[in-house]
């Protein structure tokens, strides 16, 4: 092992100068892959330093002229996708099939960005008074940074990115240091698609590369995804320093299955949804919550078999539909987390914790778990796990089912499995979460519309991308007109009324 993954500051790979280091593994493998040189708060510095110098270039250029430039940027995404996929699944541990889908979630912001000749288009208003016009226009904050999740080390940051360079600002990204490689693949391609220096830098880096970031006086805006905590200390870090922030947090998403629910196509969403990507993902399903205990017997009758049959081995096996997690720590995390469901008496029904893939012993990999008779004063039912591990949390009626929901910490995503318009229509109205499925499990809004949670899983007042993403990276201006007539009103000391 000799790599050492670089900062991307003004065009060049640079080392980071914090004097630490930071290991990447394969979790297939449990293999040391790289190093990562974490930088420092003087490698911000200048990174800021940079992206200042290049952004009132990059704001007056038209907003036509970027577009293109994410067009040709999304040319070499659609062409190289296996590549990025590859090295997404390398160093996160997600199946291919997986990682693929994550760039293509991740392209489809990159094509919404590319609308922003039209997305930035302003009002006008004719005769706001006699002769006088109004008009109002979005312009750019200036440098924005964006610090990002390991879960999707390609996707998240496209959630930010394409949107706040086709706004005209200037981006830092300070990617998750455990799979620290996609970010770099994603500035290589910026640049051969020729965006201009600077106008786009990564920072590998902790706490210190993060503080820095938080309190730099030319970082205009804050775009942060991760969990909870972090997302609230930066929500208040950012917010105190002057700068816009949006701070997307932790989940616990339920799935209601009603008893007219057709129940294959709620087993089969519930194991995509609770299992895919090893439960690394913040829009899982990891509470269903059955009404009635007939449901609730059918439920966990069609679901076991399938948890038990599921085929998990390395991202790169064709045929494996869950890889490994992504460090041996958060597999440790996880398994505590099944003991002490165990040990708060949940019925354990599938067991993953002794599985074991034989040729990848030292990797992460940990089997489907699935609780019954999870309530509601349950660690596991409480906190987020962010692994494969299912919660049945019965429930006899509707109300109380919805109950549960509105009263849990997390808003970010939930869903209802029923043929009951009226039901549906009830819970999309009433229910307190940012992102609702009506028989799809996980509602991960497309990128024109804009994602985010409620509750703990949000910090900030905007969601990210589609409109709420153009509104967080551009500051509004209101122009008013009027051109010299002849008229001479005389000096006016009363609030100007435009009559
Ligand atoms: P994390 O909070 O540990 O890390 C996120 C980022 O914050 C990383 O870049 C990390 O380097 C940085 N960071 C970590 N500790 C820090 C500290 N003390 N000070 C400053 N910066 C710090 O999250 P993670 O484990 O990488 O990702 C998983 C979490 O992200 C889960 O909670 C998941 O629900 C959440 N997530 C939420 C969404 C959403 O849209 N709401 C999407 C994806 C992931």
């Amino acid at each position: 092992m000799s790599v050492t993954i670089r900062n991307f500051i003004n065009g060049e790979l640079v080392q980071g100068r914090s004097g630490r280091t930071s290991p990447v593994f394969n979790p297939a493998t449990g293999q040391q892959s790289a190093s990562l040189g974490l930088a420092s708060a003087d490698d911000v510095r200048t990174a800021v330093g940079a992206a200042r110098a290049a952004f009132p270039a990059w704001a007056a250029t038209p907003p036509l002229r970027r577009a293109r430039i994410l067009n040709r940027f999304l040319r070499i995404l659609e062409v190289r996708t296996d590549e990025l996929a590859h090295a997404i699944t390398a160093e996160h541990g997600k199946v291919v099939s997986d990682a693929k889908g994550e760039v293509q979630r991740g392209m489809e912001v990159v094509e919404f960005a590319t609308g922003a000749p039209q997305l930035l288009k302003g009002e006008i208003t004719e005769n706001v008074g006699t002769r006088v016009d109004s008009h109002s226009l979005r312009q750019p904050l200036g440098v924005v940074a964006g610090i990002t999740p390991f879960n999707f080390p390609a996707m998240v940051p496209m959630w930010m990115f394409p949107v706040a360079l086709a706004c005209g600002n200037a981006f830092i990204l300070k990617p998750s240091e455990r799979d620290p490689s996609a970010s770099l693949i994603l500035a290589k391609w910026l640049e051969e698609a020729g965006l201009p220096r600077g106008v786009f830098n990564v920072v590998h880096g902790d706490k210190e590369a993060v503080d820095a970031l938080l309190t730099h006086p030319d970082v205009a805006a804050v775009s942060f995804v991760g969990s909870t905590p972090i997302a609230r200390y930066i929500y208040e870090t950012a917010t105190r320093h002057g700068k816009r922030c949006q701070a997307l947090g932790g989940a616990k998403n339920h799935m209601i299955v009603m008893p007219d629910a057709d129940m294959d196509q709620a087993v089969d969403a519930l194991m995509g949804a609770a299992y895919g990507s090893a439960g690394e993902r913040c829009m899982a399903i990891s509470v269903a919550v059955p009404i009635g205990e007939t449901t609730a017997q059918r439920l966990i009758q069609k679901l076991a078999p399938k948890v038990r049959a599921l085929n998990i081995g390395p991202g790169t096996d064709p045929d494996a539909e869950m890889g490994p997690l992504v460090t041996r720590q958060h597999l440790e995390k996880v398994c505590a987390y099944i003991d002490a469901g165990v040990a708060e008496g949940a019925e354990l029904v599938v067991d993953g914790r002794d599985f074991k893939r034989q040729g990848y012993e030292d990797g992460y990999f940990i089997g489907g778990t699935l609780f019954d008779r999870v309530t509601t004063d349950m660690k596991i039912y409480r906190e987020e796990i962010f692994g494969p591990v299912l919660a049945v949390a019965r429930a006899n009626s509707y109300d109380d089912a919805a109950d549960m929901i509105n009263q849990h910490e997390f808003g970010n995503g939930t869903a209802i499995f029923t043929r009951d318009g009226d039901a549906a229509r009830e819970f999309a109205h009433q229910i307190q979460v940012g992102m609702v499925g009506i028989n799809v499990p996980i509602p991960v809004p497309m990128a024109f519309h804009s994602f985010g949670g409620w509750k703990a899983s949000l910090f900030g007042d905007h969601h990210m991308h589609g409109p709420e993403g153009i509104r967080f990276y551009t500051k509004l201006k209101t122009i008013t007109t009027r051109w010299p007539t002849g008229i001479r009103a005389g000096a006016e000391f009363v609030m100007p009324t435009m009559e």
